[in-house]
């Protein structure tokens, strides 16, 4: 069996599109720093137009909703862009793979078998929104971890996903929001600015020393992880996305 599978091949559940969500490292090799090496990436794709394309032409709201980060198009190309995530890198790849049909194409349970015992991280690039919850809880049910994040969470239709996901919040005022309709917080905050009651800084980020990975802590797992307390991490990576970060919040 090829290093990666497709669980979910359907419509988008933001904007009715058609997309795939494709899981990859399988074999227990996806190394990253701050996540760790035990990592199933998942990787939320339309299906019909490659990643960094449908960044140009505003057709990645598919899969990414009405994230902040995703920039706006202007004379058709993107600016603003504050995603950390590059398109044309690991997304592409991975989206060439599956269209050369190397991925099979399986049904959710049968990739909770693959999942079990493995931290899963929803939605590597894309918003796990974009995937019916349902899926989510079939793939997640044996898992010994996961770490997820949207950005969707002031619809209400996707309350669901506060088992599996934080909300993304990247103001003060978003954080206070989410936590008041009952979802546990990322927030991206400025440097200066004070953690918030029962928010703590990732452990994994730099300003806390890198003590820890994501496959070790688990916390951001939302509602059914065992921590119970919110996350916060100053912006962080390139300088022009930290600045992207800066820009969007003066806006
Ligand atoms: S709080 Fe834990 S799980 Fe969440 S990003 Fe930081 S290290 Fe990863």
């Amino acid at each position: 069996m090829s290093n990666g599978f497709i669980f979910y091949r359907g419509p988008s559940m933001l904007d009715g599109s058609p997309i795939i969500a494709v899981a990859t490292g399988l074999d227990r090799g996806s190394r990253n720093g701050k996540t760790g090496g035990e990592l199933i990436q998942t990787w939320i794709l339309r299906d019909d137009m490659a990643p960094h394309d449908a960044v140009k032409t505003g057709a990645d709201a598919a899969i990414c909703g009405d994230c902040p980060h995703r920039g706006r198009v202007e004379d058709g190309r993107n600016v603003a862009r504050s995603c950390y995530v590059v398109p044309h890198q690991a997304p592409l790849s991975v989206w060439r793979t599956a269209q050369r049909g190397v991925y099979p194409v399986i049904d959710p349970c049968d990739a909770a078998d693959a999942f079990a015992g493995r931290l899963v991280r929803l939605g590597s690039y894309g918003d796990p929104a974009a995937v019916p919850a349902d899926v989510w809880a079939c793939v997640l049910a044996g898992v010994a971890g996961k770490t997820g994040y949207t950005h969707q969470w002031k619809t209400p239709r996707f309350a669901a996903l506060k088992a599996f996901c934080m909300a993304s919040c990247d103001t003060p005022e978003d954080q206070r929001e989410a936590s008041a309709d009952g979802w546990r917080t990322f927030r991206v905050r400025l440097d200066g600015e004070a953690l918030h009651d029962r928010e703590i800084t990732c452990p994994a980020s730099a300003e806390a020393g890198a003590k820890t990975s994501c496959d070790a802590c688990k916390a951001c797992g939302g509602l059914t992880a065992k921590a119970r307390v919110n996350i916060a991490i100053i912006a962080h990576g390139a300088a022009s996305k930290v600045n992207a970060f800066a820009r969007l919040r003066a806006a």
